[in-house]
């Protein structure tokens, strides 16, 4: 399991919670487990408050973690990560005077006597993990945080012992990893997180990085980890919009540089890649990180054979990544106890109840599905043909095709679970009173909004389900109305190329990704658009795309400006004919001469089924979009849904 923070120290009881946290992995069949980055002293730290061991009181915190880890047999490595210029807060440290382009705090630089004392800080920091029970460290050398800020051109301008030749840059982490296996002695583990390839101009190349891993081996590295271009790298590496297994060519050209075993990580996300990952000896270790979030028994279902019963990671990076950016705890989207282990009960209810769900959109899916595993007998209403509701449109978005996994998973639980599923049921409010369910969830979800314009009408004005599901014929020049997730969606559904399912080679081409390595900048960018003429219009004056989230948002900006998107705000609808859409912008007044009008102004819960039960007297639950349909996603309906249940 990979390295994650998860900011649950911020959190009371926080050592419990980290303990619940890790323990559930290792009991998952994991082999060998990574902590989030832990700053070796106070300059070092991402933010404050981040996790830091330095001093011995610190370290007997941690005993729990270890203590849980190994009741379940697995082993555990403390990561050492050092932020460098990265760090947000005052007393940030870099090793020449160049600010992050991704941070507004510009680094003091460190001196020679600090550099000295930062090794001696890693040394200090991993004797101090050894203590407390961990099986050994992880040295954070990739990513750009300290290690990587050494190694390469881009932000190492030293003339000193520590910068200029390839030998002098590769110093620090060098003497890093042959300090502290000095100190570690040959029982406990070094693992050592290269960067694989940087992404970045500046960045090492790979004979570079090369030279670099057979030095951190020499040094003392038991196992040479890989990372994967720079938090400022303008390429995505996490997201969806990466293809699975994108960057195991990384790995594998490593396998041949080095002795030790080498992992493969980033974007592997099902058992089938990770073995045929091995099997073709493109890498000796697999390491995944959100995987573990969203299923902490992957391992196990693995060994097993239930391999579709695996809750996958969607790479959406909702509910972990964007939570982190945004100052919260981590959770997952497909999995709310993630990072909540200590606040969900696992036993059955003491009453079982027959429970009636209406809407199989993710919110009834997942109060079906739990309220089934607490022991309820569970009726699960579908007025369509196909469980799935709005998870049905998202997958059917380039690059959203993992949505299919949250499907599968959650289908197959329905199977398992024996959910008594009625498609094509629009049940009303007599039906269910008939039945005498003892409760009643209504998930029915929301209503796509129209917005009152003259000539709404109108054969060139389609609704956003109709495009997606591709029933509705698109011209060529398109007015998009609302300028929300679901109108990027729809923008990026009809501007990327035809067929949706990327390639590694077509995101290489599409980013610039050069998979020999030969320079560790991008490559020029191919252009992929279909040729459309898009705009995206919204009333208000706010930037477009703000509310998008932190760690996606840029990545479909940036494609949507690729394929020639205009973006319009400050606009009012006047009305819509055969010439196209009337607006006006601040006041002056334009006409865009578009095919296609695609109405996506959000949506209003629908919540009449709600309405006709409390009318007869019947008490009903309501969750999801038919509660609350402003900024619902799969996230909130999902979380609603398993806490309903707990409660039921
Ligand atoms: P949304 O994010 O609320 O956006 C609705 C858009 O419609 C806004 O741009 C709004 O802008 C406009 N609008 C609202 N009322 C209107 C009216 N009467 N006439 C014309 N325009 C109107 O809703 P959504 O796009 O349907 O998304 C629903 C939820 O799914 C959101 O929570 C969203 O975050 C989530 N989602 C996210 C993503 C993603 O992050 N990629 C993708 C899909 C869905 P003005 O009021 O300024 O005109
Ligand atoms: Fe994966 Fe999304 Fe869960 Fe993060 S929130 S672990 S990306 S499924």
């Amino acid at each position: 399991m990979g390295s994650m923070h998860t900011r649950l120290e911020h959190m009371d009881e926080a050592v419990r919670r980290e303990a619940a946290f890790y323990g559930a992995r290792a009991a998952g069949g994991v082999a060998l487990i990574v902590t989030g980055g832990f700053s070796p002293n106070i300059a070092g730290m991402f933010e404050p408050g981040a996790p830091l061991l330095n001093t011995r009181e610190q370290a007997d915190h941690l005993r729990p973690i270890t203590d849980e880890v190994h009741r379940h047999g697995a082993k555990i490595l403390l990561q050492i990560l050092h932020a460098g210029r990265y760090a947000k807060h005052d007393d940030i440290v870099g090793v020449s005077a160049l600010r992050s382009p991704i941070n507004s705090r510009s680094p003091r630089v460190l001196s020679e006597i600090e550099i000295q004392s930062t090794v001696d800080d890693f040394v200090q920091c991993a004797l101090l993990a050894r203590e407390v029970g961990f099986d050994g460290v992880e040295l954070m050398g990739s990513e750009g945080y300290l290690l990587n800020q050494f190694t390469a051109q881009r932000t190492n301008q030293r003339t000193d012992l520590w910068g200029g030749s390839l030998e002098n840059r590769c110093r620090f982490p060098v003497e890093v990893t042959r300090r502290v296996r000095l100190a570690l002695g040959a029982e406990h583990i070094v693992m050592y997180r290269i960067s694989a390839i940087e992404l970045v101009e500046g960045g090492l190349g790979a004979a570079d990085t090369d030279y670099l891993a057979r030095a951190v081996e020499a040094a003392g590295a038991d196992i040479l980890n890989t990372g994967y271009g720079w938090h400022e790298a303008p390429v995505p590496t996490i997201a969806y919009h990466v293809p699975r297994g994108a960057w195991v060519f990384g790995a594998k050209r490593l396998m041949g540089v080095v002795n030790i075993p080498v992992v493969a990580s980033n974007r592997i996300n099902t058992p089938e890649l990770a073995e045929q990952i091995l099997a073709e000896g493109s890498a000796d270790l697999i390491s995944m990180a959100r995987p573990m979030l969203s299923d902490p028994e992957f391992v196990n279902k693995t060994v097993r054979g239930r391999t579709d019963e695996i809750n996958t990671c969607i790479a959406c990076n909702q509910s972990c990544l964007d939570n982190i950016f945004t100052d919260r705890v981590a959770a997952c989207l497909v999995n709310p106890r993630a990072c909540r282990e200590t606040e969900f009960d696992a036993a059955p209810a003491t009453h079982p109840k027959r429970i009636a769900v209406i809407g199989s959109g993710p919110a009834g899916l997942t109060s079906a599905v739990e309220c089934a595993r607490r022991a309820h007998q569970v009726t699960l209403f579908e007025a369509g043909a196909e469980v799935g509701g709005q998870l049905n449109l998202a997958r059917r978005i380039p690059g959203k095709q993992e949505f299919n996994e949250l499907l599968r998973y959650l289908t197959r639980q329905l199977q398992l679970l024996s959910v008594e599923v009625r498609l094509n049921s629009r049940v009303d409010a007599g039906a269910l009173q008939a039945e005498g369910f003892d409760e009643v969830i209504i998930a029915t979800g929301v209503m796509p909004r129209t917005p009152e314009v003259p000539g709404i009408d109108h054969p060139k004005v389609l609704g956003y389900i109709d495009v997606i599901e591709g029933r509705a014929q698109v011209g060529n020049r398109v007015a998009i109305v609302g300028a929300g997730g679901i109108a990027h969606d729809v923008a990026e559904l009809l501007s990327a190329p035809t067929h949706a399912v990327q390639t590694p080679d077509d995101f290489y081409r599409e980013w610039g990704v050069d998979p020999t390595v030969t320079q560790g900048g991008s490559l020029p960018v191919a252009d992929p658009t279909r040729g459309r003429q898009i705009y995206v219009l919204q009333r208000s004056s706010t930037r477009i795309g703000e509310r998008l989230g932190k760690s996606t948002g840029w990545i479909l900006r940036s494609k949507l400006k690729r394929h020639k998107v205009q973006f319009i705000n400050c606009v009012t609808y006047d009305k819509i004919d055969d010439q196209g859409l009337h607006i006006r912008i601040h006041g002056s007044a334009q006409v865009l001469n578009v095919d296609s009008i695609v109405i996506c102004a959000g949506q209003d819960p629908d919540n009449r089924l709600a309405s006709q039960l409390r009318a007869l007297g019947i008490e009903c639950h309501v969750i999801g979009g038919a509660r609350h349909a402003t900024e619902l996603d799969a996230a909130r309906a999902i979380y609603e849904g398993t806490r309903l249940a707990q409660r039921l």
